[in-house]
Formats: C-alpha cells, sequence, structure tokens
C-alpha cells in the first residue's frame, strides 16, 4: 500500500523533535513491503526527513492538500495515491482512507500512537486482502 504520514505534529514536534516510533514503524512498514511518502501541507519537507535520518525509507515528498481533498489530488499532480493516510488534523483521514493520529507537539518518551497506528494498518490490511 501507499502510505501517506503527514509531518507536522504526526511525526514531528513543533520542537522539532521525532516523534517516538517513527523510525521503527517506518522501517516495519518498509519491511512489510509497504511504500512511505511525507507529505505536508506547507511543503515538501525533505530537509526534516533527513534531519532526522528517515530518508532510506521514505520513497518521495509532497504538497499536502489543504482542502478539497480527494479533488485536490488529481490538481497537484501526484504520481502515486494514497491507500491511506496518517494525520494528525481529522479532515485528512475522514476524507480519505486514514488514521488520525493524537497530535504530537513536544517531545515525550511515553507517546507510543504510532505503535497503535502500526497495529490498524496491519488490521486494515488483512481485512483488504480478506475481500
Ligand atoms: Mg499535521
Amino acid at each position: 500500500m501507499n502510505i501517506f504520514f503527514d509531518t507536522d505534529y504526526t511525526w514531528l514536534g513543533v520542537d522539532d523533535t521525532i516523534r517516538p516510533g517513527t523510525e521503527t514503524i517506518f522501517k516495519q512498514l518498509v519491511e512489510d513491503g509497504h511504500n512511505i511518502y511525507v507529505w505536508s501541507g506547507i511543503g515538501i519537507r525533505w530537509a526534516e526527513v533527513r534531519r532526522h535520518k528517515l530518508e532510506k525509507y521514505v520513497i518521495d515528498c509532497f504538497m499536502k492538500p489543504l482542502d478539497n481533498f480527494i479533488e485536490s489530488l488529481d490538481h497537484l499532480g501526484l504520481p502515486v495515491k494514497p491507500d491511506i493516510v496518517i494525520d494528525d488534523y481529522p479532515e485528512v483521514p475522514s476524507a480519505m482512507v486514514g488514521i488520525w493520529i493524537r497530535p504530537y507537539f513536544f517531545y515525550n518518551a511515553s507517546d507510543n500512537e504510532l505503535e497503535r497506528v502500526y497495529e490498524l494498518i496491519c488490521e486494515y490490511q488483512t481485512r483488504k486482502k480478506s475481500q
């Protein structure tokens, strides 16, 4: 599946820390055969992806539409479409297939939201395969 991760407050804090579990989930998803893309409403975030040493897991970075999500995907001319999106902003996962994640603002060692996200992605994939 093409899995699109939002950036700010999804895996990147306001304090520029990386959410605990980010590298683990990226690695697991790549090992499971998924394609990871990072997008953001404020631009293409390769700098942040590289700063946090995630570039080996990420296929590409895109600009995320800010509204009219489904229609905008065509206008943006993305080379791939998301099968599942992970976002702290509820409008995005509710417009597409997606998982809402509690916003991550500041470093918090006990934040384990990404473990839940990984379980949900696995569940979704299992269900999709059995359809
Ligand atoms: Mg966000």
